[in-house]
């Protein structure tokens, strides 16, 4: 019920008639899961090692709420670790106590130490297991109370406390309204950073249809702890290597397809292409949402070779699911407009897989 309050405060500017609308219509967490809030804030009262973790090749969501809710947990005086599976992108590097990070795929020993001696585990963006990678044994193993957070469809990994919530734009969104009954004289101008950057990369910068007006009101809530957001847009849009942009150039020039009878269009770029342009985690962030510009085009996919996989990502406009498509094909999934999957056949083959299914969807991609 706090919550509430918190927000008709900071909407007092609206008139109360809107306000009830907003209320009535917006996402703001149900009286169960404001519940659950409570519980889990009362389990923790038995203190314990908390460990959290997020995704796979951690994206702005998954790093901004892993070091939010580090931050608050520190704050409360929990003993916490921070692990995530693997690299994340240098352009995230600046969110504060990332140095405090563990890398499992680099710290594998005190990782493992850490993950064995839990009591508390937070999986962090992410509903399947197989997304937290090499910790799967370990975290399915662990006999520590299970914290999910999380905004994909359709949760299958199981948590003691499940905060799943697929009309929040982002786990950090989702986060917020947590924190805020948890205890949110706690939150200050570093976490709300954190919980921003988030919300700001899994939204195109709130230019999907994911960002709700409730996310708009969100964010209007974390400006209020004086966040620096064009200081934050810098660090994450504006701060590649001039070998990235050229990289970029390439793809746009040499690399991209256009199949405009499926209104789709595709970038792949191999091994050979990453060593030839120093490629870097995260140099291709965002590539996939690139021809999305191109006229027409509804559906893109974008793959990248990997030593021992493909790694796809997909975007689409409007109706079209990516989720289902990536879930089908592709041992993947995501969210209705933006999804990922993987495939262990080499990049040519993974490219001729995909143009040879277009034709089953030309109906679905004709749809506005
Ligand atoms: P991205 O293309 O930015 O890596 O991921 C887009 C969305 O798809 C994210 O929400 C991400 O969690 C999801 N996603 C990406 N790769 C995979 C995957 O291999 N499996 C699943 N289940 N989801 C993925
Ligand atoms: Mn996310």
């Amino acid at each position: 019920m706090m919550e509430k309050a918190v927000y008709l405060h900071t909407a007092k500017r609206h008139t109360l008639s809107v306000n009830i609308l907003i209320l009535i219509n917006l996402n703001i967490m149900t009286l169960d899961q404001q519940q659950q809030v409570i519980r889990l804030k009362d389990a923790l009262a038995t203190p314990g090692r908390i460990v959290i973790t997020n995704h796979q090749g951690p994206d702005g969501d998954a790093m901004g709420a892993l070091t939010a809710l580090y931050q608050f947990l520190r704050k409360k005086g929990y003993e916490v670790a921070m692990i995530t599976p693997n690299d994340y992108p240098e352009f995230l590097h600046w969110l504060p106590c990332t140095d405090e990070t563990i890398n499992f795929m680099r710290q594998k020993e005190l990782a493992t130490a850490t993950i064995e001696k839990a009591d508390y585990i937070f999986h962090l963006d992410y509903s399947q297991i197989k997304r937290s990678a090499d910790m799967i044994r370990l975290l399915s193993e662990s006999k520590a109370v299970r914290i999910l957070i999380d905004h994909h469809p359709e949760p299958s990994l199981s948590a003691d406390y499940l905060f799943s919530d697929t009309n929040a734009s982002s786990t950090c969104e989702l986060l917020f309204d947590m924190l805020k009954i948890w205890d949110a004289a706690l939150i200050d101008r570093d976490i709300a950073s954190c919980l921003y950057t988030g919300i700001m990369t899994d939204t195109g910068c709130f230019s999907f249809r994911s960002a709700t007006s409730y996310t708009f009101t969100t964010v209007s809530e974390l400006l209020a702890y004086g966040i620096d957001r064009d200081a934050i847009y810098d660090q994450v849009y504006d701060n590649f290597s001039a070998q990235r942009m050229r990289l970029m150039g390439y793809c746009l020039n040499n690399k991209m397809e256009v199949f405009p009878e499926y209104h789709t269009a595709i970038i792949s770029l191999n091994l050979e292409e990453q060593r030839r342009y120093d490629f870097v985690t995260g140099d291709s962030e965002g590539f996939v949402n690139l021809p999305l510009s191109v006229n027409g085009v509804r559906f893109t996919a974008f793959f990248l070779e990997k030593e021992d996989k493909i790694k796809i990502s997909f975007r689409s406009k409007g109706s079209f699911s990516v989720n289902n498509f990536a879930r089908k094909h592709f041992k993947g999934g995501g969210h209705l407009n933006a999804s990922g999957g993987e495939i262990r056949i080499s990049l040519d083959e993974t490219v001729k897989k995909f143009r040879e299914l277009l034709p089953l969807y030309k109906n679905e991609l004709h749809a506005p």
